[in-house]
């Protein structure tokens, strides 16, 4: 037996995979091989260091102490937290400008839009019930459309007046915003 292969065995021996003939060839060569012998009792060891190691077991509850502190972890939540509200402000404000635009276009386009109502069989009814609220309506927009008018009128003059100062004031306001976002 060569101590290469005493060596194969030796592996065998400690997984128990030895045949009886086998395992007395192996003592043999160990009988006669220092170097062997030497190797043999160092595995042997080694295995009983092993098996007397206690198994490693969790501690009860770990695997729900860490994900705790995970959910813990203060800067992914912030980020979240943030991003739920940039998309609440956009929602808002997407919701407010089309709200805007639609109650803008409908009031300039009242008539066209009433016509269109009153021309069709299942909303006809309503169309002619609600005419003269309509027009009613219509009639104060008209001195409110008015009144509007002059004050758009001044405030015209006064953004002419302002608008170096107030393009400034913007700038400023970029500009802090930027320094603000950059900082988070
Ligand atoms: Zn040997």
């Amino acid at each position: 037996m060569t101590c290469k292969q005493a060596e194969r065995w030796m592996m065998r021996y400690m997984d128990e995979t030895l045949t009886e003939q086998e395992a007395e060839a192996l003592a043999a060569h160990l009988d006669q091989c220092e170097a062997c012998k030497e190797a043999f009792l160092a595995y042997d060891q080694m295995m009983d260091t092993f098996s007397q190691m206690p198994v490693f077991t969790a501690p009860e509850g770990l695997e729900e102490a860490v994900l705790m502190q995970i959910e813990a972890m203060p800067v992914p939540q912030r980020a979240i937290r943030y991003s739920k509200k940039d998309r609440l402000k956009l929602l808002f404000g997407g919701a407010f400008a089309l709200l805007f635009g639609f109650g803008v276009w409908l009031a300039s386009n009242q008539e066209k839009v009433f016509s269109y109502l009153a021309s069709h069989d299942a909303t006809g009814q309503y169309a002619q019930a609600l005419r003269p609220v309509v027009q009613m309506i219509h009639g104060h927009q008209n001195e409110q459309l008015l009144l509007l008018e002059q004050v758009l009128m001044r405030a015209d003059e006064m953004l002419t007046a302002l608008a170096g100062p107030l393009l400034v004031a913007i700038l400023g306001l970029c500009v802090v915003q930027v320094v603000r976002f950059r900082r988070k």
